[in-house]
């Protein structure tokens, strides 16, 4: 996300209005990430983290070799602010009404009753362990994805303070065949095409950071054969591509940040261009990993 706060606001109340223009996510989901991006935004300059001594870290051959530079289980994070953060966005959840706040009032009480961990739970996303959240998604058919959007929203502002004060350990020149995070190995969530040269970039669904993928290529599954990848676009969309890939079923959208010619906020781009989702879903592709928030 871009540094410049009142820059942020801006585009972020811009990109806000084309969502609601498109008309297709509930109102009551876009006001809910409306007051969730700021408290992270406030939180990311507030996070701390303690980052990993560079011997605890891949070296330099794995990480040519494709390791990550940190898993993901040991990716530094700050515990004590994803803590609170949980608790105010908790509360965010039970003032939106409907669903949401039956989910909010049910993780609750679960708390309450020590049947739920958060802390627990801020663990197991990192550890990739998707056992509390399957078990909620479940119990909550209504707002089946209350649990990973208040975790993954919560974890993130330190998540990606770690990202960018780990990317610069990270070699020049690193290989990207796969699209991949070098920093922490998860996929992307979105890719867009940036700069003079229009280079292909993901965004990592776990840290945030912004890495070099391949501008054809399966950023899932590293696919190259170019009978096996297809690109859509939809007229309504200039600037937005859907890359497909045969060979695993998965897509991935691209932004063309060049032709769209409006600043960088790819996680609220994510949301505006989920048209593009029905369709690559309605024909049977599927999506590696969920929104920068969690649903
Ligand atoms: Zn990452
Ligand atoms: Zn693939």
């Amino acid at each position: 996300m871009p540094a410049h706060a009142q820059d942020t606001t801006r585009l972020m109340d811009q990109k806000l209005a084309e969502i609601r223009a498109a008309d297709i996510l509930p109102e009551e989901l876009v006001a809910l990430v409306e007051r969730t991006l700021p408290l992270q935004l406030k939180a990311r300059e507030q996070a701390r983290v303690q980052l990993p001594e560079p011997a605890a870290c891949a070296d330099e051959a794995a990480l040519f070799a494709g390791s990550p530079l940190v898993l993901r289980q040991d990716f530094p994070r700050d515990l004590a602010q994803a803590r609170e953060l949980f608790a105010e966005l908790l509360g965010l959840l039970a003032r939106a009404g409907g669903p949401a706040a039956q989910a909010a009032e049910a993780l609750g009480a679960a708390i309450a009753a020590g049947e739920l961990d958060v802390d627990a739970a801020l663990t197991a996303l990192p550890r990739g362990d998707d056992e509390p959240f399957a078990a909620w998604r479940e119990r909550l058919p209504e707002s089946p994805r209350a649990l990973d959007f208040l975790v993954t929203s919560a974890l993130w502002p330190g998540l990606n303070l770690a990202a960018e004060l780990l990317a610069p350990r990270l070699p020049e020149n690193l290989p990207y065949e796969r699209g991949n995070c070098p920093l922490c190995g998860s996929l992307p969530y979105i890719s867009h095409l940036s700069g003079k040269e229009g280079h292909r970039f993901g965004v990592c669904s776990f840290c945030g950071h912004t890495h070099r993928v391949r501008r054809i290529g399966c950023a899932a599954c590293g696919e190259t054969a170019s009978d096996k990848l297809k690109q859509f676009r939809v007229a309504e969309y200039p600037g937005v591509r859907v890359d497909v890939c045969e060979t695993c079923q998965m897509y991935v959208k691209t932004l063309d940040y060049r032709e769209l010619d409006k600043g960088l906020l790819p996680a609220l781009d994510d949301m505006a261009t989920v048209a593009l989702d029905v369709l690559a879903q309605s024909h049977g592709y599927r999506r590696p990993t969920l929104s920068a928030w969690g649903f």
